[in-house]
């Protein structure tokens, strides 16, 4: 299978595959960034716990109706993929209070959400990913009220079906982030990765932080938190 580098993120790499015109083989690395790529480093194995637990998690969302990129883990790292124009919108959903809620909005950590939160941020580096809203959207023409409003709801039915599988595995999913993007046949389906550097997780007991805040504040034990994820899901 020869491939072809397409495009190297900060976490991963996607390359095209000569003769599947319609697939990618989606790589996840063992880098990491955060606070908009002004602190970067390497966790060990971060890409192979990384490529197991996004596939954990797509094929529970597939099994459960969820449209999805994914197709089929092919090594420690590699993932194949459907081939899909991202759509320049970050979605975050949250549950419980952390990170930017606490630091922009007075929001006090660990408060749980009358109701979920969805947001939508640019998918843009030079910017900083502004926070946004549908009118930004619709007015860059990103998406079109019905393309957005039914990315709305898949955001909210994959936020019932992982607050349940995390809690039944006793972790709390306090927030998470998606992109999705459009196939070779206009469908929107869901893309990229769902792992702890796209999540925040909390033991459900202690509320211990088993995500990238470990790496982002400094708490230690990253590689252990990604491997503790990576066990309970495999159960
Ligand atoms: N997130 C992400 N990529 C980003 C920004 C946020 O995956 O570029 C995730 C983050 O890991 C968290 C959720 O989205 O699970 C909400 O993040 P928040 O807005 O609190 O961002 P922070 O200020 O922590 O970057």
């Amino acid at each position: 299978m020869e491939k072809t580098l397409q495009y190297e993120g900060k976490a991963k790499k996607i390359y095209s595959i000569s003769g599947k015109p319609d697939l990618y083989i989606q790589e996840f690395k063992d880098d990491a960034t955060a606070f908009n790529g002004l602190k970067k480093d390497k966790i060990s194995n971060k890409g192979i716990m990384n490529t197991e637990i996004t596939t954990l998690i797509f094929n529970h969302l597939i099994a459960n109706g969820i449209p999805t990129h994914f197709v089929e883990k092919i090594s420690d790292n590699e993932m194949i993929v459907k081939k899909v124009d991202i759509i320049k919108v970050e979605v975050v959903c949250r549950n419980i209070a952390a990170g930017s809620l606490v630091k922009k909005f007075g929001f006090k950590e660990g408060f749980v959400l009358k109701h979920p939160i969805v947001e939508y941020y640019l998918k843009s580096d030079e910017l900083g990913d502004p926070l946004f809203n549908e009118e930004h959207i619709y007015a860059l023409g990103l998406a079109n009220s019905e393309e957005l409003n039914f990315i709305k709801s898949l955001t909210l039915k994959i936020n019932e079906l992982l607050k349940k599988y995390f809690a039944e595995r006793k972790i709390r999913l306090v927030d998470f982030k998606l992109e999705f993007g459009k196939d070779v046949n206009g469908n929107i389906i869901l893309a990229d990765e769902i792992s702890p550097d796209t999540c925040r997780f909390w033991d459900s007991e202690t509320n211990e932080k088993m995500d990238k805040d470990r790496f982002r504040f400094d708490l230690g034990k990253v590689e252990d938190a990604y491997l503790e994820i990576r066990n309970r899901l495999s159960k």
